[in-house]
Order: C-alpha cells, then structure tokens, then sequence
C-alpha cells in the first residue's frame, strides 16, 4: 500500500514574506488531512521561515534542487547539508533545469547519490519533449533517464526515494496527458523498468508520481490509476484552494 503524495513546486515564485502567507492559508486544512503525504517546494530564500512554520506539523518541505558536493568554491550552488537543516526532500532532474540550464543525467545522477548518501529523499524527475513524444520515444527516454539517473542507487536507498513522470510538453501549459497515457507510462515503463532493475517487491514500495498541469478539476482522475501515487505540482500550488483541492482530491 503506497500512500498518496502531493508536493508542490512553488519554482521562481514566492518572496519569504509571500511563502509565509500562503502556508499560513494552506496549514490549518492540510493539517486535518492524515492519508495524503504533503510537501512544499519554495525556493532557497523561503526554506528556513517556512520549515520552521511547517515544524511538526507533518507536513514536508523540499528543495527544488541542490549541488552534490558537501562545501568549498562553487559560487550560488547549495550543498545537500544547507538543503538539509530546512528540508527532507529535494526535486533533482526537473525538465527546467533540464532544458534551460544544461543539467544532464549524469549530473543528475551524482546530485541522486549526494541526496541519498544525506538521507534527503530525492523526487527525480522524467519525461519526454514534445518532439520525443510525437516521434514515438517516450519509452527509451524515460528509460534512459532513469537508469542513468539511479546507476549506483541500492535497493535500500532506492525505497525511500519518489519518481516523478513530467512530459515536458505537459508542464505549465495547460495540456495534462491524458489519464490513461500517464498510467502506461508510469506503470508500464517506469515500474516495469525499476521491477526488471530491484526486482517487483522494491518497485511495487516506490512511489511515482504525474505531474504537468495538475489542478483541482482534473487530479481526481489521476489519482484513480493504479500506478499513480499522487502529483508534483507547479502553477496550482501557488494558490492555498487549488493546492487544497488536489491534495483532498488525493484522498482515498
Ligand atoms: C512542475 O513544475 O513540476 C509542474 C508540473 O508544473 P505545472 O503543474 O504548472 O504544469
């Protein structure tokens, strides 16, 4: 039984002072919910204020990237140490970090392992382009991110850790996959991909994740996959009733 997860990636959004106001909307009903796993993703400068609002209230804070050295010269990088005094988790791979700033899976990869090796659970993120899906390579794209992004993973560390399928195409752009294409793809070719790796009883714990344009109207439907464990949210994270009414929609 994998219990439903919904994280919020606030990105490039959200001053300290506007992350206060927005968790202070979202905290007394997210505080009701206990079968639905919720973490927040605000950026660097907002960690601290909203992981000491968020103190023992059960819900989570991520960080939406990180570096995987633990200190020395790498000037405006952050160490999984720093992300770790706020946070348990932490977005690695996502396709804007991909796609405007050059990360590749093998950065991506020892980003995984510095994550691990600090016990900070990482939500790796997959997903194909547009171009890969109309010319039929979703299969060995995902694929190939996620063996390159788990080489050196073990089974013990790959258990705690969360896969998020994003087609790229998907994010930010109002154009969700379909509910039975996010289901083949997560089901079929990631599960299947971690089962043939870690073997079935390892894949059936992890957690995997859609996420591209999820909001309140049509997270219910996703959720009702088998294979869907819940979403990573962009834009409708930004506002506290549309995030609460993905996270109520989570609930079984
Ligand atoms: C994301 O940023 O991970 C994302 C899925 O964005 P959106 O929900 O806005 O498509």
């Amino acid at each position: 039984m994998r219990k439903p997860i919904v994280i919020g990636n606030w990105k490039m959004n959200k001053t300290a002072e506007q992350a206060t106001l927005l968790v202070a909307d979202l905290l007394p009903e997210l505080q009701k919910i206990k079968d639905v796993d919720c973490v927040v993703c605000p950026p660097f400068t907002a960690l601290m204020v909203v992981s000491q609002m968020v103190n023992n209230t059960g819900i989570g804070v991520g960080a939406q990237d990180m570096y995987w050295e633990s200190a020395g010269a790498f000037t405006g990088e952050v160490a999984p140490q720093m992300v770790k005094e706020f946070c348990q988790f932490v977005i690695l791979g996502h396709s804007e970090r991909r796609t405007l700033l050059g990360e590749t899976d093998e950065m991506v990869n020892r980003k995984v392992k510095s994550a691990v090796a600090n016990t900070l659970i990482p939500i790796i993120c997959v997903g194909e382009s547009l171009k890969e899906n109309e010319t039929g390579q979703t299969r060995e794209v995902v694929e190939r991110q996620i063996k390159k992004g788990l080489e050196g993973v073990t089974k013990n560390q790959l258990e705690s850790l969360i896969i998020a399928y994003e087609p790229v195409w998907a994010i930010g752009t109002g154009r969700a996959a379909t509910k039975e294409d996010a289901q083949r793809v997560i089901g079929s070719i990631i599960r299947k991909l971690l089962s043939s790796i870690y073997g079935d009883e390892t894949a059936q714990l992890i957690r995997i994740l859609y996420g591209g344009s999820v909001n309140g109207q049509n997270a219910a439907e996703y959720f009702l996959m088998p294979d869907i464990d819940g979403a990573l949210v962009g834009g409708a994270s930004l506002k506290a009733p549309d995030f609460l009414s993905i996270v109520k929609a989570a609930v079984k």
